[in-house]
């Protein structure tokens, strides 16, 4: 069973152990979608700046899951390598921001990807379920 992550308490605690990585899968946070992001122990959490998810709204599908009106999303898992994800997707590329979606739904931004810094990928840490 996965939960989203506003089932889980003191989520910047439980979701991440003494090395600051993510203890349980990241999956796509649609219900019913199994789409695994990323694998435990892969990601690590930093502080971004979370406006660059504050999209305009035409470049993707219309989704009441992923509301802009939230506080801005300034945690994220970072990984410094493409390949480091188990499934993720590519949508729509904004001046340097390319953001990310789900490889099986296509639902996004989870994410985004600065084109200015190879290593530089980042999944929201509230646009996720988690499988512990
Ligand atoms: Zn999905």
């Amino acid at each position: 069973m996965a939960e989203s992550y506003k089932t889980i308490e003191n989520p910047l605690e439980k979701l991440v152990n003494d090395l600051g990585k993510n203890v349980a899968d990241i999956l796509c946070p649609k219900e019913n979608c199994k789409c695994v992001i990323l694998r435990k122990n892969t990601a690590t959490l930093v502080e971004r700046d979370g406006a660059k998810l504050s999209l305009p709204t035409s470049t993707l599908p219309e989704n009441t899951l992923l509301k802009p009106d939230e506080d801005n999303d300034t945690h994220f898992w970072h990984v410094g390598n493409m390949m480091d994800f188990e499934n993720v997707g590519f949508s729509t590329t904004v001046g340097t921001t390319k953001y990310l979606s789900c490889a099986d739904c296509d639902l996004g931004p989870i994410g985004y990807h600065d084109t200015t810094d190879p290593k530089e990928f980042v999944i929201s840490i509230k646009r996720a379920k988690y499988r512990f």
